[in-house]
C-alpha cells in the first residue's frame, strides 16, 4: 500500500521510530509525518508449510543405502541362504500399514513379506 503526502502530494516513507516499535508515515519533502499502527510492509518472510508425506523416504530405490539397513534372519526363497536386510515402506495412506520388504545379502533377491 502506498499513501501520499496530502499537502504535498509526496509519496510517503514508512519510518519505525527510535526506541519504539511504533511506525510513522514521513513525507521527505514538507515533514509531513503520521504515525501507524502497525507496517503496512510487505510480509518478507513466508512460512512454507512442508506436507508430511514429502518427508516419507521410499528405500530400496538405491541400492548403496542398503549397507545401513539391519540384517534379519530369513530364508530366501531363491539361494536358501538365511540372512537378509530388511526395511519398511510406508505408504503414503495412513490407514494402510507399511510394507516390509527383505534383500538377501548374499544373491541380492528381494522378496516382500506376505501377511
Ligand atoms: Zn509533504
Ligand atoms: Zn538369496
Amino acid at each position: 500500500m502506498i499513501e501520499f503526502c496530502p499537502n504535498c502530494g509526496m509519496r510517503l516513507t514508512l519510518r519505525r521510530k527510535k526506541d519504539s516499535k511504533e511506525y510513522c508515515l514521513v513525507c521527505a519533502k514538507c515533514g509531513y509525518e503520521r504515525q501507524v499502527e502497525a507496517p503496512i510492509l510487505p510480509a518478507s518472510k513466508r512460512v512454507t508449510e512442508v506436507k508430511q508425506e514429502d518427508y516419507i523416504v521410499v528405500i530400496g530405490e538405491r541400492e548403496q543405502k542398503l549397507k545401513t539397513l539391519p540384517v534379519i534372519t530369513i530364508e530366501c526363497p531363491k539361494c536358501g541362504n538365511n540372512l537378509a536386510y530388511v526395511w519398511q515402506v510406508q505408504t503414503r495412506s495412513a490407514d494402510e500399514s507399511s510394507t516390509q520388504f527383505f534383500r538377501c545379502t548374499k544373491c541380492g533377491y528381494t522378496f516382500r513379506e506376505y501377511s
